[in-house]
């Protein structure tokens, strides 16, 4: 090998092929790929990387996972990252879970951000939940609600804001498990109005929680049991 191609060889960009004179200008040069490379450790580009692989993995029968590097030079790129912002953004519940659900249901990517099809999976996932998981993830909720507003987490139901209650509940920050079962549940919904309680009705469905509730006695005594001992 002359000492030229070996030169333009190493001061080949692997990801556009473009070929450089040294390898200060190689290293100084960014092109589509290799600034996807360069973001591969941003929160959002690790979740669309997971996702992605995730994708191959129920979709095909391949079983080597796929690379990072397959990840940069995907045509589907774009789309697994676009997904990634708007879960971090949206501080949705469970992506990586939500993300199987849309694979599952044959969603299509392009649709993955829309609401739409979030608040159809938090209805499916609510609606799944086991009780005293549902109370785990509200309670830690309602620790952070209590530190930003100063107040005690105990005094969520009676003291929250109504349109942050319907935002928290709408969202499945607070469970159904939790508003139900608990003692203090009832102090807000006795202050939501007619207008409030449509919107948040597809969540806290009353003749679903009700029949789930009379089909979960144990699991029922149980959550009652904890809010009693939490003091809500
Ligand atoms: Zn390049």
């Amino acid at each position: 090998m002359t000492k030229q191609s070996r030169t333009s060889l190493e001061n080949k960009c692997k990801w556009c092929d473009k070929t450089f004179m040294s390898e200060r200008t190689l290293s100084a040069h960014m092109c589509v790929k290799k600034r996807r490379w360069a973001d591969k450790d941003l929160t959002h580009t690790r979740l669309a990387y997971r996702v992605f692989q995730k994708f191959y993995e129920l979709n095909t029968t391949a079983s080597k996972p796929k690379t990072q590097e397959d990840f940069v030079r995907s045509q589907y790129y774009e789309g697994f990252v676009k997904f990634g912002r708007s879960c971090v953004t949206n501080e949705y519940l469970n992506p990586e879970q939500f993300a199987e659900w849309l694979i599952k249901e044959g969603k299509k990517l392009a649709d993955w951000s829309k609401d739409k099809l979030y608040d159809d999976y938090l209805l499916h996932y609510v609606k799944k939940e086991p009780g005293m998981k549902a109370l785990e993830r509200t309670i830690i909720y309602l620790d952070n609600w209590s530190k930003e507003n100063n107040i005690g987490w105990t005094e969520y139901f009676k003291e929250v804001s109504t349109p942050r209650a319907i935002h928290d509940l709408r969202s499945a920050k607070v469970s159904p498990w939790v508003l139900y079962l608990c003692d203090t549940g009832d102090d807000l919904l006795t202050r939501l109005n007619d207008e409030q309680v449509v919107m948040i009705q597809h969540i806290i469905d009353a003749t679903f929680w009700m029949k789930l509730f009379a089909q979960n006695k144990e699991e029922v005594a149980e959550v009652k049991k904890a809010c009693e001992l939490a003091g809500i």
